[in-house]
Order: structure tokens, then C-alpha cells, then sequence
């Protein structure tokens, strides 16, 4: 068995064995970090242990290979992200799986006549990074949901920034009424703050030194409502 692979799975093992002590614990330690949504900051985190992985060993792997394939490779914003970070060789690698792969439904689809090809060429799967961005913020809205009937956590949540309105909506989706209730009361106090910095901002009377606070409320309300670029 290679280094890696034995690493990794000694990671999970140590994760999943002690998976109630790892939740809580990392929901703690994100929750006390200000200024972004936790959950947009553990998909920020995971993304950039994903990419590790993908890029030194998983693009090469046959499942892998078959996501991409069956997503017609990243969405715009992956590839171009991808494209920064100058991973030539893994794509050369995956894109040359794929063009074969377009090449040879197409001319099939020709060589049978002309009929309505959207069905066979488009893709089944999402893009393989939004995939992994959202099971990674399901997992954690989850955890964070199921925690945040403990005190220790509620405390936290309502001493942190707080969730997007993304995925603000999406807990709510898991919540019981009890957590939904707590959920929107934060999400109260969070939106009264902005409106108060926004109001405070809007005047027109406002002087130079109100111009740098001007520009960190409309960007706070903003990145409340959008969360992190991922
Ligand atoms: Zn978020
Ligand atoms: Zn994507």
C-alpha cells in the first residue's frame, strides 16, 4: 500500500472513530473564528485539502476519471480556477479522456442521422468541485444543526458571524422548529446589524473617514447574502 493511501486512511479511521469529539470540536474552533459564515469556511478548508488530493492522485483514479466524464468537466468558474493553478498535466490527463470521449458520442450520434442529440450529450452530473463543495456543506449544516442544541455551540453560534442566507436556507431545511427558531433569531440580530451600519453609511452628509466603513457595510451585506466565493 503507497504512503498516501495508508495515510488517508488512517485520517478516517481516527475521523470517524472519534466523529462526535471531531464534530463538535471543529465546530467550536470554526465558530469562534469571526467574520465569515462557518459553513462557507469549511468548505473553504475541505476544497483546499480536496484540490490537494485530486491533483497529487485522485484525477488519475477510474472513478474520478468517469465523473468528469459524465459532468462534461468543471463548470466555467472550476475550470478557470483551475486553470490559475496551472495543473497542466492533470488536465491535459482528464481533457484528453474527455474530448475522446465527446468525439466518440458525436460521431455516433452522426453516423445514425440527425435527431435530437441533447439528451445523449448532456451532462448526468454536476461539475466534480460544486459536487464536493456541496456535500461538504450539507455534512456540516447538518452538524451544525444537530449542535446547536448544545449549549456550548449556541453560545458560540450566537458570539459568531453567523450563517449566509445560502446556507441559512439550506439548515433551515434540516432544523427542527426549536433549532429553526434559534436559527432566525440570529439571523435577525445579524441583518439589524447591517441595516444599522448600511443607514449609518447612506448619509449623505457622511465625510472622508466614513468612506473605508461605507465600503466594508455594503461588502459585509453582500458577502451575507452570497457567502465566500468557493
Ligand atoms: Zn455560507
Ligand atoms: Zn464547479
Amino acid at each position: 500500500m503507497e504512503v498516501w493511501t495508508l495515510l488517508r486512511k488512517l485520517f478516517w479511521q481516527n475521523r470517524s472513530q472519534s466523529s462526535g469529539k471531531y464534530f463538535k470540536g471543529t465546530l467550536a474552533h470554526m465558530l469562534r473564528k469571526q467574520g465569515d459564515c462557518p459553513v462557507c469556511s469549511f468548505c473553504e478548508e475541505e476544497l483546499e485539502k480536496f484540490y490537494w488530493w485530486f491533483f497529487y492522485n485522485h484525477y488519475g483514479e477510474l472513478p474520478w476519471i468517469k465523473r468528469v466524464l459524465k459532468s462534461n468537466g468543471f463548470c466555467s468558474k472550476h475550470a478557470w480556477n483551475i486553470a490559475e493553478m496551472k495543473k497542466g498535466d492533470q488536465m491535459s490527463f482528464l481533457y484528453r479522456y474527455l474530448v475522446k470521449d465527446t468525439l466518440r458520442k458525436l460521431e455516433k450520434i452522426a453516423s445514425q442521422g440527425y435527431k435530437d442529440t441533447r439528451e445523449e450529450i448532456k451532462p448526468s452530473n454536476i461539475c466534480p468541485i460544486c459536487g464536493q463543495i456541496s456535500s461538504t456543506s450539507t455534512l456540516w449544516i447538518q452538524q451544525l444543526v444537530k449542535y446547536l442544541e448544545d449549549t456550548e455551540i449556541k453560545e458560540l453560534y450566537f458570539g459568531s458571524s453567523g450563517l449566509c442566507m445560502n446556507h441559512f436556507d439550506q439548515a433551515l431545511h434540516f432544523a427542527p422548529p426549536n433549532v429553526g427558531l434559534t436559527l432566525i433569531e440570529k439571523q435577525l440580530r445579524e441583518l439589524n446589524r447591517l441595516s444599522v451600519d448600511l443607514e449609518k453609511c447612506s448619509s449623505t452628509l457622511a465625510e472622508q473617514p466614513y468612506e473605508v466603513e461605507k465600503e466594508k457595510a455594503w461588502i459585509k451585506a453582500m458577502g451575507f447574502f452570497a457567502g465566500k466565493e468557493l
